[in-house]
């Protein structure tokens, strides 16, 4: 119990001038390779469609990444008939076949991980080192499931004198699996394979506009040998398709990651019995946060300014691990923020093809319109600290910081998904706190401090699923840090986590008399 996972890949080391020529090199090629249509898999078969949408670079909208075609309700009902009819031999496969499969896609992904970072720098604007550590996040993902299946693949014997009790788990059916974009390849590859694994037919319906990812995520899979039926890569559009699989009565468990509105409405969708259903279905659901970083008056500020400016503005501020509230004490509030504002204008803010780019471009248009409401209402209600130019192609947002703004305010309470940060004045340790834990999210938080009992008390009263001390708030590592909220941020489910996969399972006791 507890002990480190052996597996775990290494991320690129940027500093050797080889991997910086495979990555740029890797780049080029995909480039040649942009425009090409990715059609729906059903049973293993591409099939047709009549709706077909582009995915375009957000750094650059003019260049297109690639044209999915969207697979229709009728489609969707086909796809879950195959699922169906696949199931029985899956299940039925013994555990060691699916977590060899498994390892085989993990190591297809280390083989390609500089192709991989290239669909996400141009699929989604996200700059290079950051879609490295995804790839390894997307592997880990892959061995340390692997692993987790074996281990609750062994059961477990409470046998008496006279009586054999045994506990060992079976899959629980279909899975459709509902993505976000932000996370493009770790977590779909996560949640899909730990289904997988666990013996499960499943469906995956990536967000739209990171579709192109997904397929390179469908071709992995099938290449490392998930038979026809078993995984199905399914675009479409969620609100009518996707829903429609939530909804299908032969669904057994959704996994969902994205927004609390769409994560809620598919629980609700869920949770009603449809005619010919003979089960519950479960809705495992990771949603969003608004978190916040406590710097108190003992904080070692070099340390805390650099947390906080990486957190809030890794990728934009399009992580649900973002930091999006910093809570400072009166004492340190006029020296943390002076250097925020410097650190946040030194940020570069460009395609995220280019090398020296920090912040990249937000997703699409209404992400960077409904930033730009937000961005418009904290200016009537809080003052601007520093805000960064950005460039006017492509769907770019300038980091921005508010300062003195109101825990109750609109921008210190809804998710923003973008590179926005408030910044809110405490009292005293008491009121940061209150302030920290007052919103309907409970994600990721931080504290920056070298007071013990502040440690002590935040650990204790600070309510999120994953708190970080003296350090930045995102990037978590599969099986080191267990990832997930609970509150309104989600079911907590932790993903790279020693549970995740038993959520696919259902177990069962079988007794008898000897
Ligand atoms: P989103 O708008 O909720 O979409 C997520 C997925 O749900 C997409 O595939 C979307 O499809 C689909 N969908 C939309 N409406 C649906 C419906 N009625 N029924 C079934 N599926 C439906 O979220 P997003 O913009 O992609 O991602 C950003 C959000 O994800 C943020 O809130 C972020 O905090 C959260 N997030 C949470 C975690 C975590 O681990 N807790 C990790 C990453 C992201 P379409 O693309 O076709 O609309």
């Amino acid at each position: 119990h507890g002990e480190a996972f052996p597996e775990a890949a290494p991320d690129t080391d940027f500093a050797e001038a080889q991997a910086r020529q495979n990555a740029w090199d890797a780049l080029k090629q995909v480039r040649q390779n942009l425009g090409k249509t990715y059609l729906p898999i059903v049973n293993g078969e591409p099939v047709n469609t009549i709706d077909r949408v582009d995915s375009v670079n957000p750094s650059n909208p003019e260049e297109v990444i690639g044209t999915i075609g969207l697979l229709s309700l009728e489609q969707g009902d086909r796809a879950i008939a195959a699922a169906k009819a696949a199931l029985p031999a899956w299940r039925r496969t013994p555990a060691a076949e699916r977590v060899a499969i498994l390892r085989k896609a993990g190591d297809l992904m280390e083989r390609r991980r500089f192709h991989l970072c290239a669909w996400m720098m141009l699929e989604v604007g996200k700059p290079l080192r950051e879609c490295d550590a995804e790839v390894t996040e997307a592997i880990d993902f892959c061995r340390y499931y692997a692993a987790q299946m074996e281990a609750i693949d062994r059961g477990y014997n409470f046998d008496v004198a006279g009586e054999t009790d045994r506990y060992h788990y079976q899959p629980r059916g279909i899975t459709v699996v509902i993505s976000p974009w932000n996370f493009p390849l770790a977590i779909p590859t996560g949640m899909t394979v730990a289904s997988l694994v666990a013996g499960n037919c499943t469906l995956l319906k990536p967000a739209e506009v990171s579709s192109v990812i997904a397929a390179q995520i469908a071709e992995i899979l099938v290449e490392a040998g998930i038979p026809p039926g078993v995984f199905q890569y399914v675009p479409c559009k969620g609100s009518t398709v996707g829903a429609h699989l939530v909804k299908h009565p032969d669904v057994n468990t959704i996994a969902f990651t994205g927004s609390q509105e769409v994560g809620c409405r598919i629980y609700a969708d869920a949770a009603i019995l449809q005619p010919g259903q003979t089960h519950l279905k479960r809705v495992i659901a990771e949603m969003g946060g608004k978190n916040g970083v406590i710097i108190d008056e003992s904080a070692d500020l070099d340390q805390a300014v650099a947390g906080v400016v990486q957190s809030a503005f890794g990728y934009s501020g399009q992580k649900c691990s973002a930091c999006s509230r910093a809570i400072v004490l009166d004492a340190v509030y006029d020296t943390f923020v002076a250097r925020l504002r410097e650190a946040t204008r030194s940020l570069n803010v460009g395609p995220a093809e280019d090398p020296s780019t920090q912040v990249g471009p937000t997703i699409d248009a209404t992400a960077r319109d409904r930033i730009g409401e937000y961005i418009a209402k904290g200016k009537a209600q809080a003052e601007v600290l520093v805000e960064v130019p950005a460039p006017d192609t492509g769907y770019f947002v300038g980091p921005i910081v508010f300062g003195e703004v109101k825990p109750e305010a609109e921008i210190a309470q809804e998710e923003i998904f973008g590179p926005v940060l408030a910044v809110i004045r405490a009292r005293d340790f008491d009121e940061a706190l209150a302030i920290a834990n007052g919103t309907n999210y409970a994600l990721t938080g931080g504290l920056y401090s070298r007071t013990p009992s502040h440690i002590e008390r935040a650990k204790a009263e600070f309510e999120v699923g994953n708190l970080y001390i003296n350090r930045g708030i995102t990037g978590a590592i599969v099986s080191r840090q267990p990832f997930g909220g609970f509150k309104l941020s989600g079911v907590g489910s932790k993903a790279g986590g020693p549970d995740y996969v038993l959520q696919f399972l259902e177990p069962r006791t079988i007794t008898e008399n000897v």
